[in-house]
């Protein structure tokens, strides 16, 4: 069975690379029936705090990579990753190691002078226990000193770091506290995790984690690290480039399904596909299609998908994200009348919307309660003239049959009685109907509103 996790620190909220980290580990676990466990790492008690945790738990909830079992806290397994630093002593896989920070700067020092490898050999790495001193000690890792650790992995290829490079690792500090390296082994191994895809700041890390699974005898992980995304102008992404926080994302009002489509292609590819559903994304995400450099974020490409997403989405579902766009914003939730218009309108707003301010923006002629008012620019194409006209159709309306072609035959034959096109009638109706100049279809907005609302708004701006 197929187990990745997803193993944040919280030290801020859930970031961009973060989200995508979580969404391939998501995808390859949803796509193979496997599991896709949550983990805290938050052994640095002076970053961690469980603000940040609760973010990046809302930011997972709000992107719908649900995870399985309970979210995990590193720092309750303390006892645990102690213990298996006991094992490793126990077998001789590891040593205390008793040199103060004195004596360990002293022995690089000496090594600087000499020209040699400045990596600490600790004097106690062979020494007989019955010889150990009564002071505080720490437990490292006994790594071998020569060959060289590769890691294979599915994304980089092999890699091969000497093993001169590395030094004993500490497992366990003098006051007996497990370090991060040996918490992320023990946990991996003991969540059963199969798989771990990660970004590639931790490429080094694996070379180190690796030499535990090793001493241990624990089966190694496939590993999969995914480069780093950068920003389109192929620099270190920072907030500068869209580095946010997911919840920002949510608040700039980006639909979840846009947002994974996008995250996904962000390093991944599956030949020329750009839009897909999650459904498919289950099914084609594989290691295989993970590029090697590293992805840019692009804005303009987020938004075109999200559009598409909106396009295709069931409306139900897309007023329901609507409203947690407008409650996470801090906005007036919808009445049940707005509500109905949304559904009723549905239709015609998601067509050419990118995001759900834009959707709300389309919508303002359902949703206004109160009589139509005019904005400056609608105001303008309500003139005398057009007044005239508008209180003229109005007659041809009343027994006229609501639907869309025969609305379009009544429009264009009254238009030619008065000696002028539909497009000349279309300004002061959206006037009329909505109050603005950009608006969807007149025809769309006829249908929404119903034969007496649309004749009611008609009328109230002829006068
Ligand atoms: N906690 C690490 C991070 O947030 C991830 C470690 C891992 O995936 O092994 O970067």
């Amino acid at each position: 069975e197929v187990v990745t996790r997803f193993a944040p620190s919280p030290t801020g909220y859930l970031h961009i690379g973060g989200a995508r980290t979580a969404l391939f580990n998501w995808l390859y676990a949803r796509g193979r029936g496997g599991k896709f466990l949550l983990r805290i790492e938050d052994t640095d008690r002076a970053r961690s705090t469980p603000e940040a945790t609760e973010a990046i738990l809302r930011g997972l909830d709000w992107l719908g990579l649900d995870h399985d079992g309970e979210v995990i806290s590193q720092f309750d397994r303390a006892d645990r990753h102690a213990e298996v630093a006991h094992d490793l002593l126990a077998k001789g896989a590891a040593y205390k190691c008793f040199s103060t920070q004195e004596e360990i700067e002293a022995f690089r020092e000496a090594a600087r002078a000499e020209g040699k490898s400045t990596l600490f050999q600790s004097p106690r790495r062979d020494a007989d226990p019955a010889t150990h001193p009564d002071a505080p000690f720490v437990v490292r890792l006994k790594t071998a000193q020569e060959g060289a650790t590769v890691i294979e992995d599915e994304v980089q290829g092999s890699v091969t770091i000497r093993n001169d490079q590395l030094d004993d690792m500490v497992l366990l500090r003098s006051d007996g506290t497990p370090v991060y390296m040996l918490a992320v082994v023990v946990d991996d191994h003991d969540m059963g995790v199969t798989h771990v895809i990660r970004g590639d700041d931790h490429l080094n890390n694996a070379a180190r984690q690796m030499g535990i699974y090793a001493a241990m005898g624990w089966p190694l992980p496939v590993y999969a690290h995914i480069p780093l995304i950068h920003g389109a102008d192929g620099k270190k992404l920072s907030k500068r480039h869209g580095a946010l926080g997911a919840d920002e994302y949510q608040k700039m009002g980006y639909p979840a399904a846009g947002m994974r489509n996008y995250l996904a292609r962000l390093g991944w590819s599956h030949g020329d596909d750009e839009f897909f559903t999650d459904a498919q994304a289950k099914d084609w995400f594989g290691l295989d299609g993970i590029g090697k450099s590293p992805a840019r974020f692009d804005l303009k490409k987020l938004e075109n998908l999200c559009g598409q997403h909106i396009a295709v989405a069931e409306d139900a579902g897309l007023l329901r994200e609507l409203e947690e766009f407008l409650a996470a914003t801090a906005q007036n939730p919808l009445t049940e009348t707005q509500r109905q218009g949304m559904l009723r309108a549905m239709f015609c707003l998601k067509e050419r919307a990118k995001t759900f301010p834009e959707l709300l923006d389309k919508a303002q002629f359902v949703l206004t309660e109160s009589p139509v008012v005019p904005d400056e620019k609608a105001a303008k194409a309500l003139d005398a003239v057009s007044r005239g006209i508008l209180s003229a159709l109005t007659p041809h309306l009343q027994n006229a049959s609501w639907a869309r072609d025969d609305l379009e035959a009544v429009l264009n034959r009254f238009a030619e009685d008065q000696g002028t096109k539909f497009g000349k009638l279309a300004g002061p109706m959206r006037a009329a109907l909505a109050g603005r100049s950009a608006t969807p279809s007149v025809f769309d907005m006829m249908l929404v509103l119903g034969r007496e609302e649309t004749i009611r708004r008609l009328d109230r701006a002829a006068t």
